[in-house]
């Protein structure tokens, strides 16, 4: 219902990318799991927004138009006190003015840090006009340009689906933990595959969708980056 409404404002503007800010209340409609996440419009809402998150913080741009954040700068990770949050919103905002005249600035999103040590994930679909929506899971960061390390499934996804995708890549072990990391949480990454099955099944108008990264420790994992393409 809520998804629905934010996936039918978006497309009403004639857009067609949901970016991260917008597509965010699509997951909590889902019970995704999501860091803590406030929009600030100026640089002492984005203070006020810290404190209340507790630091350190991560600042990302918030604007409609840029869907790739760190192409203009946009993302800010691990500030630890008011005046690095202060600098970095001033410098977030000013920087993608100059890039990008044409896009409509919101703010910056405020947003919790990852725990030390999460590994990166990445968990995406995409419509195949044959063969419907097609879910892949794949190691996150720099790994997934290098090592096309990814495998892939059709929605709707099963339980027994959800474990396979996952160990199916072959860094399966990276997520298993080497040299006596402790493993990632497991369930938590097949519960987010599980929930991005149904987000594929139930809007027939998302025609991509991109989680990237997740980030999964050995506790939890956090959507901590969201893309959804509208058709
Ligand atoms: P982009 O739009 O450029 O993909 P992201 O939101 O994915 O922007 O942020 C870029 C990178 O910053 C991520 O790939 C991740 O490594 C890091 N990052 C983003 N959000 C967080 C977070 N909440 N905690 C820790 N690291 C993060
Ligand atoms: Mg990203």
């Amino acid at each position: 219902e809520e998804a629905a409404k934010v996936l039918a404002a978006v497309r009403d503007r004639g857009d067609v990318e949901v970016v991260e800010f917008q597509a965010q209340e699509v997951l909590r409609a889902y019970n995704l799991p999501t860091p803590k996440t406030i929009l600030a419009r100026s640089s002492i809402e984005a203070v006020a927004a810290a404190e209340k998150i507790g630091y350190p913080v991560v600042l990302k741009i918030a604007s409609p138009q840029i869907s790739h954040k760190s192409d203009v700068g946009g993302v800010r990770v691990n500030l630890g006190d008011e005046t690095a949050v202060k600098n970095a919103f001033l410098d977030i905002t000013a920087r993608t003015q100059r890039l990008r005249p044409d896009a409509y600035i919101a703010g910056c999103l405020v947003q919790e840090m990852a725990p030390k040590g999460a590994r990166e994930v990445i968990i995406g679909f995409k419509r195949d006009d044959q063969f419907g929506p097609l879910l892949m899971f794949g190691l996150g960061g720099i790994y997934v340009e290098i090592l096309k390390d990814i495998s892939f499934r059709l929605a709707p996804l099963s339980v027994e689906d959800a474990r396979n995708i996952i160990r199916e890549i072959k860094s399966y072990m990276l997520l298993k933990g080497v040299r006596g990391e402790p493993p990632v949480n497991f369930a938590a990454i097949e519960g987010i595959l599980l929930s991005m099955s149904r987000i594929a099944t139930d809007f027939p108008e998302v025609y991509e969708a991109e989680f990237n990264p997740v980030l999964v420790n050995n506790e939890k994992a956090l959507v901590a980056d969201v893309r959804l393409t509208l058709k």
